[in-house]
């Protein structure tokens, strides 16, 4: 078998993760708050009058005319996809040829790698600057010199919570000669979309998804915004019926009730500014300002933190660093109770150590 596989595919994990079973679970930058019990009804009454013996819709158009709604772009501009990761693999795919280089800013959301891996690319990560600003300068030069395919921006980034300035993301545009990818996953966290500027750059993609502030990761449904024509490019690669209808159905059910389901955000970005405000207080960590849903630090006793929190049955992220002292923890908001629960735990933890 190790001769039939693919040499940059050998050395892959698999993602064979069992979903965690805790009390509170906050590792995954997930929404707290599930879909409503009355639009879970409207969708079960939907898919009693549903054919489940057809295919779905291939190239989903009512959800484009509801996404269309929803961001302002014109439908034969936006691809869907079974979450973003698989439009983050259909960008590989539809771009990238073995050896083409891919830059993106690090420490940032690791599925670039793993896909960049499958296609044989060549990642270059620019280390961030101190205090986890991302090195544009760097970032274009390594495009620019190497003649990148692909440039990703994560904005707001996944884990360090940083937001990129309008002007830094020009500055990228208008230097790198790649197709940007930019990563707004959390971006109903931070508010100031790019999506404005499709229009003008044509080499620039943006991503999304209702995993996040739409609170509907497990329905799998990401979809992708830029020109016509790098659109038309992905649906070359996307697969037939990448879709399934449910997800169709309950991502349509979700964009028309938009205004209820998003007025978690004001209640979660409150949560937020709260929860850094203690963090702030305990004077102990290395706090970076977040516009998105979940808070990032460094403190020595992050191992300590995450431990503690495992015993009372709650899952953080937590990042080892093997070359320094610290460590980081990334928890995304929970409910009111449930990040009181934790903040009360982390005071404790640097009480008591201290
Ligand atoms: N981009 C970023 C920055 C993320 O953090 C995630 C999920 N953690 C994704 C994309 C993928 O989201 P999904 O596949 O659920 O749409």
């Amino acid at each position: 078998m190790e001769t039939l596989v693919r040499k940059n595919i050998k050395n892959l994990n698999a993602y064979k993760v069992d979903a965690p079973q805790y009390e509170i679970i906050v590792n995954a930058n997930e929404s707290p708050y599930d879909f409503p019990m009355a639009l879970k009804q409207q969708f079960c009454d939907e898919i009693c009058h549903t054919d489940l013996n057809r295919y779905p819709e291939a190239c989903f158009p009512e959800l484009l005319k509801e996404l269309s709604d929803y961001t302002g772009v014109y439908a034969e501009g936006i691809i869907c996809g079974s979450g973003s990761d698989e439009i983050i693999a259909m960008i590989n795919q539809a771009f990238v040829n073995p050896g083409d280089v891919i830059v993106s800013h690090s420490p940032s959301f690791a599925m670039y790698d793993i896909w960049a891996t499958i296609a044989d690319a060549k990642h270059i990560r620019v280390n961030d600057l101190p205090d986890h600003q991302p090195d544009i300068d760097t970032m274009i030069d390594e495009a620019c010199e190497n003649n990148a395919k692909l440039v990703f921006l994560c904005n707001p980034n996944n884990p360090t919570g940083h937001t990129f300035s309008r002007d830094d993301i020009l500055k990228i545009l208008d230097a790198v000669p790649s197709l940007v990818i930019l990563d707004e996953a959390y971006i109903e966290f931070f508010g100031k979309s790019s999506v404005d500027l499709i229009t003008k750059y044509p080499r620039l993609l943006i991503l999304r998804t209702l995993s996040k502030a739409f609170g509907l990761a497990g329905i799998r449904c990401g979809y992708a915004l830029g020109n016509k024509e790098i659109i038309d490019v992905l649906y070359k690669v996307k697969g037939p019926y990448n879709l399934n209808v449910l997800t169709q159905k309950i991502a349509v059910i979700a964009l028309k009730n938009r205004v209820s389901i998003l007025s978690n955000l004001e209640i979660l970005k409150a949560e937020r500014e709260k929860a850094m405000a203690f963090l702030e207080a305990l004077n102990a960590f290395k706090l970076y300002p977040s516009g998105s849903n979940f808070i990032y630090f460094e403190a020595p006793q992050a191992e300590e933190i995450y431990e503690a929190l495992l015993q009372n049955n709650i899952l953080i992220k937590y990042f080892k660093d093997e070359a320094r002292e610290t460590g980081s923890i990334r928890f995304s908001i929970g409910t009111p109770q449930e990040n009181q629960k934790i903040l009360a735990i982390i005071k404790e933890v640097v009480y008591n150590g201290a």
